[in-house]
């Protein structure tokens, strides 16, 4: 379950969202080419803007929207043998609850993960039964996929000496403040642990905005590829607990 805020023409509404109703608002979102973002925490961001019309029509307003998905229990830090036992989960359509001495465990076609563990993946809401089958709770997904995709940006070098062997580069002389013969570095890396993201700003702003299109493209990918479009409810509940007619507001 997650925490659904939205922020649309009426102002801001919280609500609670489930599952499906969280898959509906992701598989919504990009369809219509809004921008999504995960959190470590298993939750996710959608963002828009609109363009309105002022009074008298003639005046474009630019309004951001946005609705963010926070778990009721973030996914918080795995540790590298909770991350293999949920690609083990995520991994086997056999995957299901089963027991061994009268404890719970989770048993797939040629595995099994212990009770203790499994009681702790259980408590911190990363599996969830799905029928008779065990698999990953959402949460659990965005959360491993933006823990993959952690992106940092360098903070640029400022102003530095030329070196020695270019000993008068493009430094201005008469610039104030003792910067006479500095030169400015503005640039910023950014970089994801991913490894597929090495990208270069001018600024450390620019760089910002690399990694979160970064961020971005891999969300939508996810989305695109791994989730079914569940439709937005028939009947538009706009006043709104989190339909998806309230993105066109
Ligand atoms: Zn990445
Ligand atoms: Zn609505």
């Amino acid at each position: 379950m997650f925490r659904e805020t939205i922020h649309h023409s009426s102002g801001v509404i919280e609500g609670a969202a489930n599952e499906q109703h969280a898959t509906m608002l992701l598989t919504s979102a990009v369809r219509r080419g809004y921008d999504v973002e995960f959190t470590p925490a298993g939750g996710a961001l959608i963002t828009w803007t609109r363009h309105l019309f002022g009074a008298g029509g003639n005046s474009a307003v630019r309004a951001d929207r946005s609705i963010s998905l926070e778990p009721f229990t973030p996914v918080g830090a795995l540790s590298d043998t909770a991350r293999d036992d949920l690609a083990l989960i995520a991994g086997d359509r056999h995957a299901r609850y089963d027991e061994q001495d009268g404890r719970r465990v989770i048993r797939g076609l040629v595995w099994q993960i212990p009770a203790f563990t499994t009681a702790r993946l259980r408590a911190r809401g990363l599996v969830v039964e799905d029928g008779d089958r065990l698999r990953l709770s959402l949460t659990a997904r965005l959360g491993l996929l933006a823990q993959a995709h952690r992106t940092s940006t360098t903070a640029p070098n400022g102003w530095y000496r030329p070196s020695a062997a270019d000993p008068y580069g493009s430094a201005g002389l008469n610039r104030p403040g003792g910067r006479a013969g500095m030169l400015r570095d503005s640039g910023s890396a950014a970089t994801c642990a991913c490894g597929e993201l090495s990208g270069w700003g001018g600024d450390r702003d620019e760089a910002r905005r690399l990694t979160r299109d970064h961020r971005r493209a891999v969300a939508a990918a996810f989305i695109a590829e791994h989730l079914a479009y569940v439709p937005a409810p028939a009947a538009a509940r706009c006043d709104c607990g989190g339909c998806a007619e309230c993105m066109t507001g």
